[in-house]
């Protein structure tokens, strides 16, 4: 007998799914717009010339000796200046404990087994809805989940209302993962003002931000400007964590390469829960992989190489910005009597349309477009040559 005979396949991945629906697809009209990943305006991948040269400068140059266990200290130090401000007093106290992570995923687990070994009886709020991966990633650190309300399907924007309620209500203390900017699924963020309201709430009621940061930079095309939301939690006070993700704004991807942050009371506890951090990653996986973060410290520590990347990323965020109005314009000339004010309201990599599931499969078995059946469209997909066909496709089967 075998000793897996009862092990049975795992339930497929949302996303994953829709990409190999897509590759075994042979119409030449298909479009892709399930991947969370950018493309360029032809649809194909897109590897930043700022990485290109930084790759340059470590080709031959690299000994493959282990990082240290918490990761690059260099690489993190650079991380931890795009997200708290170049001139944070949190930094120069030596405040914030922060570990190299395998990219926004795996700092996002990180922060969960923490919270789990230290704080063993707390909970965490997440949005509703949210990245599905945050389920998982709570669930398998053995955290309980709790929701809080955040998108309004009528209106496709922020429920800001039901939210706050959300946040009065839960008990003193609570852990809250909040999307820093560009909310995914939704492409809906609270306005400044909205979140500086978030933030009085969450002193009110002692809760702790948790911010997962994927997209710093992809949402406005300025980095400084998508930590808003964190800069103004800075401002009043809080103690935050904080995953950050190089996979998009770097399109690094594959390379695995972030940064979890734990900003603390002083350098002592920051030096205490970093030493914890450490030892929680050590049987996991050791140390991270050096490549990725090489290529991170060595554009983020050189003024001219930074800011090419800042260019890079500006000209990312514009092209899907651009796309986000195409596509509405387009829909609009069709006739179409609904409203897609949302598709430029919302901000980021997708587009959660307000198409439902049947107009999905309909998309899909009658067109040859593909994206997850909660209606959310990968803007990154969406390219000047496949924006009409989609626009009209979107007009066929909302009519
Ligand atoms: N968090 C959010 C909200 C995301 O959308 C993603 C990627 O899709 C991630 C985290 C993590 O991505 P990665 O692990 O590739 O950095």
């Amino acid at each position: 007998t075998s000793w897996f005979s009862h092990v049975e396949p795992a339930a497929k991945d949302p996303i994953l799914g829709v990409t190999e629906a897509f590759l075994a697809d042979p119409s030449p009209d298909k479009v892709n717009v399930g991947v969370g990943a950018y493309r360029d305006d032809n649809g194909k991948p897109v590897v930043l010339d700022c990485v290109r040269e930084a790759e340059g400068r470590i080709a031959g140059n690299l000994n493959m000796e282990y990082l240290p266990m918490g990761g690059s200290n260099k690489m993190v130090e650079e991380s931890l200046k795009l997200a708290y401000g170049e001139d944070s007093e949190f930094l120069k106290d030596k405040r914030v404990a922060a570990v190299q992570s395998l990219s926004g995923t795996g700092a996002c687990r990180l922060f969960a087994d923490f919270q789990k070994r230290f704080l063993p009886d707390s909970q965490i709020y997440i949005p509703v809805p949210t990245w599905a991966n945050h389920h998982n990633i709570w669930r398998d650190a053995r955290v309980p989940q709790r929701s809080f309300h955040y998108y309004h399907p009528e209106t496709k924007g922020l429920d800001f209302a039901a939210l706050m309620d959300d946040v009065k209500n839960a008990p003193n203390g609570s852990f809250f993962l909040l999307h820093a900017c560009a909310h995914n699924p939704t492409g809906v963020d609270p306005s400044e003002e909205q979140w500086r309201e978030i933030s009085y709430q969450f002193k009110v009621k002692n809760h702790f931000p948790f911010f997962d940061m994927a997209y710093q930079g992809f949402a406005s095309g300025d980095p400084e400007r998508d930590a808003k939301a964190i800069r103004i939690f800075l401002e009043d006070g809080h103690l935050i964590g904080c995953a950050q993700s190089y996979a998009k704004n770097m399109g690094l991807y594959g390379q695995r390469v972030g940064c979890l942050s734990i900003l603390c009371e002083d350098e002592l506890q920051a030096v205490a829960v970093k030493s914890q951090l450490q030892q929680i990653a050590r049987p996991m996986y050791s140390n991270p992989p050096v490549h990725g973060s090489l290529i991170v410290s060595i554009i983020l520590s050189d003024p001219e190489l930074k800011s090419q990347w800042l260019k890079e990323v500006k000209g990312m965020a514009d092209r899907i910005i651009s796309m986000r109005s195409t596509l509405r314009q387009n829909l609009e000339k069709l006739g179409s009597p609904l409203s897609w004010e949302h598709i430029t309201n919302q901000i980021g990599m997708f587009c959660y349309s307000g198409l439902t599931p049947e107009q999905v499969d309909r998309l899909t078995n009658d067109f040859h477009i593909y994206m997850t059946r909660n209606g959310r469209i990968s803007m990154a997909g969406v390219t000047t040559g496949n924006v009409g066909y989609l626009a009209n496709a979107i007009h066929e089967v909302t009519k």
